[in-house]
């Protein structure tokens, strides 16, 4: 026996919350409060027929169907299997690469063991990718992060800090218990991350007289930073900014310049990135990045270039606000 049989056990839990997220996606960000309610059988977008359930299994129900509905023979959105490999595809990723992977352990005689710490922070990082997954798309529709997601992301990102995670202790100081510590980590972390994004906003609209940012940022990036500690908040911050900036700035040059552009997509993969890769970028942006600077001192103009980029950022953040106000 292996873990591999885990590991395919969380990819298709992966597929099966990712079909429940399709409905909180769909749901959660109706006005009528009757079709907000996340019970009930699914039904057809276009018809309106209930979805019989074997028509309803994560992606195999669209392969099997050929995207098309069994009901009225309407096209299914290719959203709703990507939706459910995705999340997938990351409950995979936390199982495999994350610090608290798989909670599991097979000794050779074949006994389980589970480590109960971690198969608990385990599980809230399970939660915490989900609610990163619902809201790309629910931001990606409706241009808001909704509370009902926010609030409770914070709270369980802070619980999530008692247990093992990428936020490590706020200090070495052994007196003091890890857990406390860890915590304590949790709690600056999303203080941070709510912190700064604040100033960005008020800053924002002290200089452009708009908000820059929406509240919904702020607590999305609060949660975050309770989850990955304030580092991780401010990576997440950096990374959803450039690629923001970049991704902004074609839609902008494709589109024109009335486009509406959410900002929750790009901090959602700014904290996914900082979630798996953490490491490696840090060693990019401080050590391989000066290094290769020193050597090549016409690289200035590609810090320039990154300057360039920055304001893009800004732009970009900008023209969130305008549609807020
Ligand atoms: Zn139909």
């Amino acid at each position: 026996m292996s873990t591999v049989v885990f590991e395919v056990g969380a990819a298709l839990l992966g597929a099966c919350v990712g079909s429940f997220l399709n409905v909180v996606i769909y749901r959660l960000p109706q006005e009528d409060p009757a079709r907000r309610s996340l019970g009930g059988r699914s039904h057809c977008p276009h018809c309106g027929a209930q979805i019989r359930w074997f028509d309803n299994l994560p992606v195999l129900g669209w392969v099997l169907l050929r995207g098309r509905g069994r009901c009225c023979g309407q096209r299914i959105a290719f959203r709703y299997p990507l939706v459910e490999l995705l999340t997938a595809l990351l409950f995979l990723a936390v199982t495999l690469w994350s610090p608290w992977n798989l909670p599991i352990t097979i000794d050779d005689l074949g006994g389980l063991h589970v480590d109960t710490a971690r198969a608990v922070g385990y599980g809230l990082h399970l939660l915490f990718v989900s609610v990163l997954v619902a809201c790309t798309f629910i931001d990606f529709d409706k241009q808001i992060l909704p509370d009902a997601m926010t609030k409770p992301g914070m709270a369980i990102g802070v619980l999530a800090g008692i247990y093992p995670g990428i936020a490590g202790p706020i200090s070495r100081d052994a007196s003091t218990p890890y857990a406390l510590r860890t915590l304590l980590a949790s709690v600056v972390g999303l203080a941070v991350g709510a912190g700064v994004t604040w100033g960005i906003r008020w800053l924002g609209s002290r200089v452009f007289g708009k908000e820059a940012m929406g509240l919904g940022d702020v607590k999305f990036l609060g949660m975050i930073g309770a989850f990955l500690g304030w580092q991780g908040a401010l990576l997440t911050l950096f990374l959803g900014c450039v690629v923001g900036a970049v991704v902004g700035g074609l839609a902008a040059l494709r589109g024109g310049l009335g486009l509406r552009i959410p900002f929750g997509p790009y901090l959602a993969l700014g904290a996914l990135i900082a979630l798996f890769a953490q490491d490696h970028v840090y060693v990019f942006l401080f050590d391989t990045w000066p290094e290769w600077q020193r050597r090549n001192p016409s690289s200035q103009f590609l810090l320039l270039g990154m300057a360039v980029l920055s304001l893009f950022a800004l732009f970009v953040l900008v023209r969130r606000g305008r549609r807020a106000g």
